[in-house]
């Protein structure tokens, strides 16, 4: 798969609620890294494209099986660790750590604390952003004098979707 032709586009929408094509999403952060100099390479970038294209939380192992079909090359655990902390730490991946699984950010752009509904029926996982939340955040942290080193909510219900198939 060739991603090339791709072009990153800005997106405004603060509640888009990240529907976004994967291939788009892929060529913005190769341009966020490139504008970093830091490397996004061949086997971050599939990384992050795996867990664009799975649409919901996916955890580490789950990658490597998925590596292993894609190159016919088998990865090992720590290489695919130290890919996932390479896209945490460029903002491009989120850690959900009730699942002990990962989820592309939608918009590594903007600054932003990331919000995720996840869906403890089908697995999905839904990411909004809200200034309200990050602000609440701070405004808590620094009342307590407390330094916040990851800041993702996770909230677990059931999706409008499995609601509306009568799983709820
Ligand atoms: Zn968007
Ligand atoms: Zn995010
Ligand atoms: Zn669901």
């Amino acid at each position: 798969m060739t991603l090339l032709s791709i072009e990153p586009r800005s997106c405004t929408d603060t509640s888009c609620r990240a529907k976004h094509a994967p291939g788009e999403r892929v060529a913005l952060a190769a341009s966020l890294c490139g504008g970093r100099g830091a490397q996004l390479t061949k086997l971050r970038r599939q990384v992050l494209e795996l867990l664009w294209e799975s649409g919901r939380p996916t955890g580490a192992y789950e990658l490597i099986e998925a590596l292993k079909r894609r190159d016919s090359r088998p990865v090992g655990p720590p290489t695919v660790y130290r890919a996932l902390e390479f896209l945490i730490a460029q903002g491009l991946v989120s850690k959900i750590q009730s699942r002990n699984a990962y989820v592309p950010c939608a918009h590594p752009e903007r600054r932003h604390d990331c919000l995720f509904f996840l869906c403890s029926n089908c697995g999905a996982s839904i990411e909004l952003e809200d200034l309200r939340i990050g602000r609440l955040l701070s405004e808590h942290a620094a009342a307590l004098e407390f330094h916040a080193a990851r800041r993702v909510v996770e909230v677990e219900g059931v999706c409008a979707r499995c609601i509306a198939a009568g799983a709820a």
